[in-house]
Formats: C-alpha cells, sequence, structure tokens
C-alpha cells in the first residue's frame, strides 16, 4: 500500500507545467507535497524542492533529473494547483 503510484495525482501548477501531488485523503501525516513528473514516469519518486518563494512565482527544482518548474502567481494570490488527470466528469462529484 506504501507506495502505490495512485496515492498521487497529476496536477497543473501552471499550463504546461506539471507535477504530481500526494492526494488529500491518502496523506495521512505526511506534509503536502509535490513530486517530479518526469521522475515520476520512470517509476521514480522524487521530491520537488522550492527554490524560490516570490511574491510573483515560485520555483520548484528536482535534484534528480534537473528540471525546473516555475508556477507564476496570479496578482496578489495563491496558487492554485489544479487536478487534471484525477477528475472525472462522469463520476458525479
Ligand atoms: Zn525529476
Amino acid at each position: 500500500m506504501e507506495c502505490r503510484k495512485d496515492r498521487y495525482k497529476l496536477i497543473s501548477l501552471a499550463p504546461n507545467v506539471m507535477a504530481y501531488a500526494v492526494k488529500e485523503d491518502m496523506r495521512d501525516s505526511e506534509p503536502p507535497h509535490l513530486i517530479c513528473a518526469n521522475c515520476y514516469n520512470q517509476g521514480q519518486k522524487r521530491f520537488l524542492n522550492q527554490t524560490i518563494h516570490g511574491s510573483k512565482y515560485d520555483r520548484y527544482n528536482c535534484g534528480t533529473c534537473k528540471e525546473e518548474l516555475e508556477v507564476h502567481r496570479r496578482s496578489g494570490g495563491a496558487v492554485q494547483f489544479r487536478a487534471i488527470s484525477d477528475y472525472d466528469p462522469y463520476d458525479g462529484r
């Protein structure tokens, strides 16, 4: 159960910026965290490190594949993580 892939869902941090995030209901005691989509697709779970936490944008960095993700904030608001793969429009939720 521990390492099942479906504990994570693909999310869109920004247009064309993808990452995996642990599902809220599967999170247990873990803090929210992001997983590198590149590495994840190769079967490796690698945390994304946030290197910049700015007022205009955040930057995340994967120490393994060197992927850098940049997430621009909308005018001062918090970044909204949007699930793109875990949503079933016919599920009735
Ligand atoms: Zn990576």
